[in-house]
């Protein structure tokens, strides 16, 4: 069997719960997928930087770098004010990696959940997120301003993976036309708002387009390209979230859109994502540290445990990952769920559930 080496970063919070909860479905995949798994612990985080002054420490990013072919990210507690010295760690990490697309599936499974099927894909390096921002007095009053930076490199890159992921869903599609209510051409949505913000914004929606008129003809009969402006997009997406397929943005209305749309789908404790290069795989829950409900055994380990699928996916595995999505899916239309989703099992009551049925 093939030996992937995964490192582990549970960070703060919930991590804790939901990071070993990945890894014992990673474990517990049956001899025939061929797999074996080495793991290694990487530090990161607040608890980390409160003990240490650092948040990210070169030694995680350097045994990610030489040892290990994908990555698994908890979550990290960032305080609301600022802490002199801190910046989160996993913004730092997706650059450091170059990880330029975080990519959130969000599909629904319950009769309760409303009908989507959809994937956010999220430019993961620039926009607000470079995080270049200053205060400065004006006539005695304080005034703070933040960088927006879109480039071309990046955009064309968040393009290309959300044409790359039409094209497959649209092949995935023909070959299992019950697995979504999605019929016909894949639709990639780009969304900005460049009504307003027409240099920013206005670049990222003409890069994205000029990359669409690129493609192929045969790319166009399988995939067709709209635009949205994002708060309408909001709107839309809550009233008729069955309407979307491949969903491309800048950084924030990525972040913004896909907590949003985990609404759609019972809780984040489901929703997974990975953080994606072009040699480098982090699944990750959408989820924060959960501070709320860490250290009582609650937390909902199946965005984790999706995200470890989709990470296996992105590796060039997609049969184990397929194994882990039905195990999921089974759990939860069985009911053996979480507080969050209305049930009283607790996340290792879950994970031995997911165990029993992979
Ligand atoms: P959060 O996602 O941690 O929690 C929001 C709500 O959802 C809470 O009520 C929480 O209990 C619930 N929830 C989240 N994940 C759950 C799970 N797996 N199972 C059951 N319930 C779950 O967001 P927040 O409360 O705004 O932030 C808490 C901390 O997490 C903050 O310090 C924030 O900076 C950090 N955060 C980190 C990341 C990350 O690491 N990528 C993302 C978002 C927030
Ligand atoms: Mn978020």
């Amino acid at each position: 069997p093939k030996t992937l080496k995964i490192g582990l970063i549970p960070g703060d919070g919930i991590g804790h719960e939901v990071i070993p909860a990945g890894r014992k479905i990673l474990e517990s995949l049956p001899a025939e997928d061929g797999l074996k798994f080495e793991f290694v612990h990487a530090d990161a985080g607040f608890d980390h930087f409160k003990q240490t002054g650092v948040a990210l420490p070169q030694e995680t990013i350097d045994l990610l770098k030489r040892e290990c072919q994908g990555a698994l990210f908890g979550a990290v507690s960032s305080p609301t004010t600022k802490v002199a010295g801190y910046s989160s760690p996993i913004v730092a990490l997706r650059k450091q990696l170059k990880l330029y697309a975080n990519v959130r599936p969000i599909k629904s499974v319950l009769p309760s959940d409303k009908l989507t099927d959809m994937v956010i894909v999220r430019e993961n390096t620039e926009d607000l997120y470079v995080k270049e921002e200053k205060t400065y007095e004006v006539d005695g009053e304080r005034v703070a301003e933040a960088i927006k930076r879109i480039s071309e490199s990046a955009t064309k890159n968040i393009a290309n993976m959300a044409f790359r992921i039409a094209l497959q869903r649209y092949n995935s599609r023909l070959a299992d036309p019950e697995s979504t209510h999605l019929k016909g051409k894949s639709i990639v949505t780009v969304t900005h708002k460049s009504n307003v913000l027409s240099q920013t914004d206005g670049l990222f929606r003409e890069v994205v387009r000029s990359e669409f008129d690129r493609q192929s003809s045969d790319f166009h009969s399988k995939v067709e390209l709209k635009e949205q402006i994002v708060d309408s997009m909001v709107y839309k997406m809550f009233r008729n979230s069955s309407e979307f397929d491949v969903v491309v943005a800048p950084n924030l209305y990525g972040d913004i859109l896909s907590d949003g749309a985990a609404a759609l789908v019972g809780s984040l404790g489901v929703v997974h994502s990975a953080n994606v290069g072009d040699s480098f795989v982090v699944g990750e829950p959408t989820h924060g540290s959960a501070p709320d409900i860490a250290g009582q055994g609650k937390a909902n380990p199946v965005a984790t445990i999706r995200s470890a699928a989709l990470m296996l996916e992105f590796l060039g595995y997609p049969k184990p990952a397929a194994r882990i999505y039905k195990a999921v899916n089974e759990g939860l239309l069985a009911g053996v769920v979480t507080p969050d989703l209305g049930g009283n099992y607790s996340t290792t009551d879950v994970v031995n559930d997911i165990v029993s049925r992979l």
